[in-house]
């Protein structure tokens, strides 16, 4: 046994021989029973009649392009409860650790689930009889520099020329699908289509997996881009999460986009981070319409379906007799809808404002027919470049963020109160912003993912 007397902070470095890992952070968690370390990708394999499992691990939690194929015999597979609660059956691995000068060989169970701030926990079995723990340090038996790790993990940063980039979406000859499949083969990545309808999935916990109809595993994918169409955000959003689950990195989550399609939810949220929106009313009841009228300033006031896109289920009602038709009429056909103050200063004008990472990328001024009020150019009106004030900007970035997303169109409307938010696109459409800015709007979407998966081009 060892000297029981060995300090040890928060976190420490380890290392693994035979995992070919020189270098993992572990955060000491005397909490846990057992020691844990990330895994993804976990193959089962016989070898000689016993069970072996095939991973990789990242060993830093903030950028998953660093992996580390790891092979190892699995000793036991136990139900083990994680901090949440949620009971998982994981696989357990014997292999020798080094911490310090210290060596002994260690049992991990392999969590294959994303989300962990360190990629490794030290429990307590492994603490036992070997280390005194202070918390008010750090790294204690060894400190690991920058240009250390470079040296350690330099060799698979460079291995990988691109990423495995897989667009989730319906139709592949669309503007914007081909144009993200083009800007992604550009910046030297692996492009794949999917067709979102031919993805199907299996949910458990030891090896959870998602197939495509070609009969290929899904599960080898650094990123998905998700162009979800609103018809599809159920089952979309379902295969995001299955994704985001085996560690694939998605440029705007299930859960974010799920709350951009519903324009009520993505309002009280607007609301709540005091980004300014048009005076809006819902009610249930046809009893309430006249009262929901006036509560919103009364006519002309504009109407809209809240299960539509672009512009089709958006009404201008001109007097307070037509609102209550209108409304009362929707209502009869069970529609959810909302009743909104009519900015008529916009004159048929809206905003729309591309955003990526908190930075506008691109921002476009569509303009109805003359006759229509509403922007749009499906029916026939124009879109042209736009220069945005400091104030549209501000609300566009917040807008983006209020949500989570990492890629959103952003609708804004002029009013007299100062610009309005419309709604968020979490599939923004990039024929017309490209076209009226001339930017490479699909390069910058993989620009992004290439930050937060720290990719860089060699
Ligand atoms: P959709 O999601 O169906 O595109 P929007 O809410 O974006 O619906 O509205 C479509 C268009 O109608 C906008 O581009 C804008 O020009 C116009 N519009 C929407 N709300 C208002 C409003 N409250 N006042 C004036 N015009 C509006």
């Amino acid at each position: 046994m060892e000297d029981p007397q060995v300090i040890i902070g928060e976190c420490e470095w380890c290392s693994f021989d035979e995992l070919n890992i020189p270098a993992i952070l572990a955060r000491v968690d005397s909490g846990a029973k057992t020691s844990s370390i990330q895994a993804r990708n976990i193959k089962r394999k016989k070898i000689k009649g016993d069970l072996w499992v095939e991973f990789e691990v990242n060993p830093f939690e903030d950028n998953s392009s660093i992996a580390v194929d790891c092979k190892a015999k699995v000793i036991d597979i136990r139900n083990i409860k994680s901090s949440t609660g949620i009971v998982e059956k994981r696989y357990v691995i014997k292999t020798p650790l080094t911490i310090g000068n210290i060596q002994f060989d260690i049992e991990l169970t392999l969590a294959n689930r994303e989300g962990m701030d360190f990629r490794m926990l030290l429990g307590r079995e492994a603490l036992k009889g070997r280390f005194i723990i202070d918390p008010n340090q750090n790294q204690v038996l060894k400190k690991i520099s920058k240009t250390q790790l470079e040296n350690f993990y330099g060799h698979l940063i460079l291995k990988k020329s691109g990423l495995n980039i897989g667009l989730l979406a319906t139709n592949r000859t669309l503007y914007s699908n081909k144009r993200i499949i083009e800007a992604g083969k550009a910046r030297g990545h692996t492009m794949h289509f999917y067709n979102l309808q031919h993805c199907y999935m299996r949910l458990d916990t030891d090896t959870p997996e998602i197939r495509y109809r070609d009969g290929s595993v899904l599960n080898h994918l650094d990123a998905v881009i998700p162009r979800i169409r609103p018809s599809m955000t159920f089952y979309g959003c379902a295969l995001l999460r299955q994704f985001h689950s085996i560690g694939t990195y998605c440029l705007n989550s299930a859960e974010s986009i799920t709350k951009s399609r519903d324009k009520l939810y993505s309002s009280q949220i607007f609301s709540l981070n005091k980004l300014n929106v048009p005076t809006t009313g819902m009610a249930k009841s046809p009893q309430d319409t006249k009262d929901l009228i006036s509560m919103v300033g009364g006519a002309p006031l504009v109407v809209k379906v809240l299960e539509s896109a672009q512009g089709k289920g958006v009404v201008l009602a001109e007097t307070a007799k037509a609102a209550e038709s209108v409304i009362n009429a929707f209502k009869s056909l069970q529609a959810n809808i909302l009743v909104q103050e009519f900015i008529k200063e916009a004159e048929g004008k809206d905003l729309r404002c591309f955003v990526v990472d908190h930075k506008v990328v691109g921002s476009m001024q569509r303009e109805a027919t003359s006759g229509e009020f509403r922007a749009n150019v499906h029916l026939g009106g124009t879109a042209t470049k736009a220069k945005i004030k400091a104030d549209e900007r501000v609300l566009a970035i917040r807008a983006a963020k209020a949500l989570n997303l990492s890629v959103a169109g952003v609708d804004i409307i002029r009013s007299n109160k100062g610009p309005l938010l419309l709604e968020v696109n979490s599939s923004p459409g990039l024929e017309g912003i490209e076209n009226a800015t001339g930017k490479d709007i699909a390069s910058e979407m993989i620009a992004s993912i290439e930050r937060k998966l720290k990719f860089f081009h060699s």
